[in-house]
């Protein structure tokens, strides 16, 4: 699709490519670039400097606060030209989508000055502390307390599916401050250190070997009484500003992991000889039309939020359903056109992902890079709010539909 973009966004397009020509290491995604956990670890090191030292982290942030107060149009052509490149340009998911844009919204100065620096730096690792073991869709109903001990938090209770709590120094954390409150009415959106002794992480290992999720116990752990963002029993508000980062979708860029992934099946159905199958080529025009859809439903979103007329949550409701429901199903076909040899494990183990701005990095199964993308696509129509939980928001906010019942506790 052409699109003409103003000039000035044209001339920082230049800018942006020039940079990464400088300095993006030749050939950094091609296979065997980059194996080793040691290499793996210095290339994120001073990737992550370089980036840094660019100011391409977190670019839109205002500048007093460490980014570059880039505007929206600026921030799409920095996204398209590092996607162009397949170049990352996070130095944390959690600090630079979910926690680091929370505080800029509803943070203290203090909060602020404390956090922003480190999470722009990546020198701060987050985890998401939100699930409980009877608390996911039905957040609201969460138990994990927190009660004011003088000046600090004292925080009992436990999280679940907590990725990469593992490696996190602090937890963004909902907790109940007021147990009389309504249920809404009753949180508090925590910051809390996990390296301390209240904080125990036991790691949940998945079918493929790895252990991405844990399940996070709080027995006693404590915060400064200032570590809380958005006010005492605010938490919902900012949780709910937290969760529309998640969902929405950079929105003229997302689409081209797809289209990627979508031409590297395409290369797989030549190979197995699948190219004469008019089913199997029905079916990869069908999953071409969605990735489709989903390029043009970017530059509406654009449009939308350049003329200040979009409902992030709804279209971030939209955006989340759709791809997630069209990855799963482009996962199956690509699992189907691979015939017996989608069944059988066709990887090396310890692989990383070479395919650029796809995939978890590595799995410990020996799975090929398609049967660890059809994997893991079972569990993206559940994280940030599953897909039937889009299609409430999309039902209430889109349609007007009343709002589902709910059961009464008695
Ligand atoms: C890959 C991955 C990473 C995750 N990372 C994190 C993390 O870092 N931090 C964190 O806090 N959580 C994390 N989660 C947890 C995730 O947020 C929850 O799994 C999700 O909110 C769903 O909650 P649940 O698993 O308890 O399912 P439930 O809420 O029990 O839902 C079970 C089923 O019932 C359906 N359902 C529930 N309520 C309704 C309703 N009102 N209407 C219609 N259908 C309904 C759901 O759609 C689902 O199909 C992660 C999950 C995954 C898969």
């Amino acid at each position: 699709m052409d699109l003409n973009y103003p000039p000035e966004a044209e001339a920082f397009r230049k800018e942006i490519r020039s940079w990464l020509e400088e300095n993006l290491p030749q050939g950094w995604f091609e296979p065997g670039f980059r194996q080793s956990d040691d290499e793996r670890k210095e290339f994120n090191r001073t990737w992550i400097e370089k980036l840094f030292a660019g100011g391409w982290i977190c670019a839109g942030w205002p500048v007093e606060y460490g980014g570059k107060g880039l505007s929206i149009l600026q921030q799409v052509v920095l996204n398209e030209e590092f996607a162009k490149a397949g170049a990352p340009m996070r130095a944390d998911f959690f600090g630079d989508t979910l926690v680091g844009p929370t505080i800029l919204q509803w943070g203290t100065e203090e909060q602020k000055q404390e956090f922003i620096p480190g999470i722009l730096q990546g020198k701060i690792a987050w985890c998401q502390g939100f699930s409980e073991p009877n608390s996911g869709s039905d957040l609201a109903s969460l138990k994990t307390s927190a009660v004011l001990d003088g000046d600090e938090w004292v925080i009992n209770g436990q999280k679940v599916w907590t990725t990469q709590a593992q490696y996190a120094d602090y937890v963004f954390l909902m907790c109940r401050t007021d147990p009389n409150a309504p249920q809404h009415a009753g949180i508090s959106y925590l910051l809390v250190p996990m390296h301390q002794e209240g904080v125990e992480v036991r790691p949940i290992t998945q079918v493929d070997g790895s252990a991405e999720f844990n399940e996070v116990f709080f027995t006693n752990a404590r915060c400064p009484k200032g570590n809380v963002v958005g006010g005492v029993n605010n938490g919902w508000k900012v949780a709910m500003t937290t969760l529309g980062f998640e969902r929405g979708s950079s929105s003229t860029t997302g689409y081209r992991r797809f289209l990627k992934e979508w031409e590297a099946i395409v290369e797989e159905t030549k190979r197995v000889k699948r190219n004469d199958d008019l089913r199997v080529r029905d079916n990869l025009v069908k999953s071409w039309q969605k990735v489709k859809i989903m390029e043009i439903n970017g530059y509406r979103t654009l449009t939308d939020s350049l003329n200040n007329t979009h409902d992030a949550a709804l279209l971030g409701a939209c955006n989340k359903m759709f791809w997630s429901e069209m990855h799963r199903a482009t996962m199956d076909l690509a699992i189907d056109i691979l015939g017996m040899e989608g069944q059988i494990l066709t990887g090396k183990g310890n692989e990383v992902s070479t395919t650029p701005g796809m995939g978890r990095g590595r799995a410990d199964y020996p799975v090929s890079e398609l049967q660890a993308f059809f994997f893991f696509s079972r569990s993206e129509t559940i994280w940030g709010g599953t897909a039937e939980i889009q299609r409430n928001i999309i039902g209430e906010r889109a349609l007007g539909l009343p709002k589902e019942p709910k059961a009464q506790t008695v």
